[in-house]
C-alpha cells in the first residue's frame, strides 16, 4: 500500500466537493456555475495553495491580512483574493489593492474606514455585510436589528460597493437548525436585492463552510468558503 501524496489527496477531495456542490446547486434549481467555491487558506502554505490553484481553484480567502502579505509573492498569479476574517481598522489600508472583496464587514465603523482608504487610493472596494443573526456575543457582525439602517448608511459611502451578505452560523447546530439559519439569511439577501435602488450589484450570499456547505447551497448560498474539506485539518502551530 502506497501512501497518497498530499496533492493526490487534494485532487480527490476537490472532485468530491465539486460533485456535492453540483448536486446541492441542482436541488436549488441552479448549476455548479452559479456557485463560487472559495478555498479558505488560513495556515495553508503557498505550495499547497498553488497546487489548489493549478487544480482549478480560482478564489481564495484569508483571515489575516498579514498572513496574505507574507504568502502573496509566492502565489500563482490570477487568483481572486478575499478577506474573510475579522479585520481591525488599522489593517484596512493593507487590504486595498490586495484583495478584491472584504467579506467580513461587521460594523459601520469598519465600512467607513474601508471607504475612506479606498477613496484615498482612488478605488472602490467590494464588501459583504457580515450578519450575526444569532446575536452571538463572541462574534462580530451586524445584528438583525441594526442591519437595515447600517446598509442604508453603507450605500452612501463612496468607497465601498455592497455586494451582499456573509454569515457564519453558530457551531454545533443540527441540520434542521442550520437550514433554518441559512434560509433566514437567504430571505435577508433577497430583501436587500429588492431594495437595491442605485444599481448596486447585490449578487453574493457567502455562507457555508466544510460541515454545512451543501445545506447552505440548497438554501441559496452563492459562495461557499471551504478549508478543512479541501486541505484537511489545520495546523495552527507552524
Ligand atoms: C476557516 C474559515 C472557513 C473555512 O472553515 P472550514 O470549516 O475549515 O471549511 C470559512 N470561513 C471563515 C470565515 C473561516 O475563518
Amino acid at each position: 500500500m502506497t501512501e497518497k501524496s498530499l496533492t493526490d489527496l487534494f485532487d480527490e477531495r476537490l472532485a468530491e466537493v465539486r460533485q456535492r456542490i453540483a448536486e446541492a446547486a441542482k436541488a436549488s434549481g441552479r448549476t455548479e456555475q452559479d456557485i463560487t467555491l472559495l478555498a479558505a487558506v488560513k495556515t495553508v502554505e503557498p505550495e499547497r495553495i498553488n497546487h489548489a490553484i493549478s487544480a482549478g481553484i480560482t478564489y481564495i480567502g484569508d483571515n489575516r491580512v498579514q498572513e496574505l502579505k507574507a504568502k502573496e509573492s509566492f502565489l500563482l498569479p490570477g487568483v481572486h483574493k478575499h478577506m474573510i476574517g475579522h479585520l481591525q481598522t488599522n489593517k484596512v489600508k493593507d487590504c486595498i489593492g490586495r484583495v478584491e472583496m472584504i467579506e467580513s464587514v461587521g460594523s459601520l465603523h469598519l465600512a467607513e474606514e474601508i471607504s475612506r482608504q479606498a477613496v484615498a487610493h482612488g478605488t472602490v472596494m467590494d464588501i459583504l455585510a457580515e450578519v450575526n443573526l444569532a446575536n452571538e456575543t463572541t462574534k462580530t457582525g451586524f445584528s438583525l436589528a441594526e442591519l437595515d439602517k447600517a446598509l442604508e448608511k453603507t450605500a452612501e459611502l463612496p468607497g465601498v460597493r455592497l455586494r451582499g451578505l456573509m454569515a457564519i452560523p453558530p457551531a454545533g447546530l443540527t441540520d434542521a437548525e442550520n437550514c433554518r439559519y441559512f434560509s433566514q439569511m437567504y430571505e435577508l439577501f433577497i430583501d436587500i436585492k429588492q431594495k437595491n435602488r442605485d444599481n448596486r450589484v447585490v449578487d453574493t450570499l457567502s455562507m457555508g463552510m466544510s460541515d454545512t456547505y451543501e445545506s447552505a447551497i440548497r438554501c441559496g448560498a452563492t459562495l461557499v468558503r471551504l478549508g478543512t474539506v479541501l486541505f484537511g485539518s489545520r495546523n495552527y502551530n507552524q
